[in-house]
């Protein structure tokens, strides 16, 4: 498998104008993209385009600027079902993020396949978006959630998610890349023993689609979410992938313009899929931003991405495990650009302030999963999160800057 070159990297680190600066008299070492990536001059370029050139409120409009914003917003749709290995854009409904997706299949479709007595089963490492909205459908419905643990290097206990699989299991929730630890689960596995006991799945993708080529076809999954903003794409757009047949059979989540066909005071008649889920003006541009976004990764491609990112993570364990002070969190055998970890004697948040001071940008705290905290008995980590652009010489400058941290509380 090719993967880039560290010179392509260097190549590539010039579309991010954000990334050439320094950052209290240092050169920026931005290692937290597992909450945010940056985003290449492609997708600005093609968000000005937009407001420039063609800026209008789409389909209904039958002007020049309305028919390009349609294009734009309708084209991102078709582009982000290819990067996705959906083979019919209907699939695809555009929401704000992550978040917003789980939410509305918790909303829409959960209702229609459970009630009292039924279960949920979600992972020990999710995210608190594939927590709480359970536990809001739990409370409309009166289901209960059930959670299957996870061993300590963070990789999901196979022998008791079967134990918690049962009759009673109607919707199994779990995420892809764990945010806070790097795991990479076995979705296809996962997904049969879900689809054999008869439940659906619902498959947390915020992590992976940045990282990994994801071909939902072959995860054989229900319903699919991502973020735009952590795929190098803008903040306030993201996707839900669904089957077609499932998103047909579901009722509407929310109400309002573009998804209706017909609407009296008697009733209204629902728009095609994915119209029905999309009410409202949405954010044209992001979208927009987000197909510009497919087009970037596609042309370096994901494989090369995935490969090379494999490699810094390598170099980064290598880093931290020369500092004996340092405890990682998170040490699946199949693992993304996560490096969560502690640092004896001192509190993440001063590490990420020292670290901060060196120009390096790191995350501390929960990561929004607090149960992963509570599984290795910690309040929180620090958490360096990779991306392509990330190089090994960063990594070293993480050492370097870790050392300093030491020095410091010495
Ligand atoms: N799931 C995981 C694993 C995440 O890392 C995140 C973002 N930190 C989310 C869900 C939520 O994504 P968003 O905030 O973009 O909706």
């Amino acid at each position: 498998m090719t993967r880039l070159a560290p010179s392509d990297v260097m190549q590539l680190r010039k579309d991010f104008p954000i990334l050439d600066q320094e950052v209290n008299g240092h050169p920026l070492v931005y290692l937290d993209n597992a909450a945010t990536s940056q985003k290449p001059r492609a997708v600005i370029d093609a968000i000005t385009h937009h407001y420039e050139r063609d800026n209008a409120n789409i389909h209904r409009g039958v002007h020049t600027l309305a028919q390009r914003s349609t294009q734009g917003y309708e084209g991102a749709r078709t582009k982000l079902a290819r990067f996705l290995g959906a083979t019919d854009s209907r699939e695809i409904v555009f929401t704000r993020g992550t978040t917003e997706a789980i939410n509305l299949v918790a909303s829409a479709f959960g209702p229609t396949v459970l009630g009292a007595g039924d279960e949920i089963l979600v992972s020990e490492m999710e995210h608190h978006s594939n927590i709480v909205p359970w536990q809001l459908l739990c409370e409309r419905t009166g289901a209960k959630l059930v959670m299957a643990p996870m061993d300590d290097r963070g990789q999901i206990d196979m022998a008791a998610f079967r134990e918690r699989l049962s009759a009673r299991t109607k919707i199994v929730a779990l995420v892809h890349v764990s945010n806070a630890l790097g795991t990479i689960n076995p979705i296809e596995e996962l997904v049969e023993l879900a689809h054999t006991a008869g439940a659906h799945t619902v498959i947390d993708g915020a992590q992976a689609a940045a990282h990994l080529a994801i071909d939902v076809a072959a995860l054989g999954c229900d319903f699919y979410a991502t973020s735009g903003h952590k795929m190098f794409g803008p903040t306030g757009i993201g996707a839900l992938w669904a089957r077609a047949e499932l998103l047909e059979a579901m009722p509407p989540w929310q109400g309002g313009g573009e998804m209706i066909l017909t609407v009296t005071f008697e009733g209204s008649e629902y728009n095609e899929i994915p119209h029905k889920f999309e009410a409202g003006t949405p954010n044209v541009a992001g979208a927009v931003g987000l197909g510009a976004t497919v087009d970037y990764l596609e042309t370096i491609g994901m494989e090369r991405i995935a490969a090379w990112e494999h490699e810094l993570l390598e170099h980064g364990t290598e880093v931290l495990s020369t500092i004996p002070e340092i405890r990682l969190i998170g040490t699946a055998e199949k693992k993304a650009g996560v490096l969560s970890f502690l640092v004896e004697g001192v509190h993440a948040h001063d590490v990420g302030t020292i670290l901060d001071l060196e120009g390096i940008a790191v995350r501390t705290g929960h990561h929004c999963a607090q149960p992963v905290m509570d599984h290795f008995g910690v309040a929180a980590t620090t958490r360096a999160s990779l991306a392509f652009y990330n190089t090994k010489e960063e990594l070293d400058a993480l050492g370097a800057g870790l050392r300093k941290v030491l020095e410091v509380f010495a």
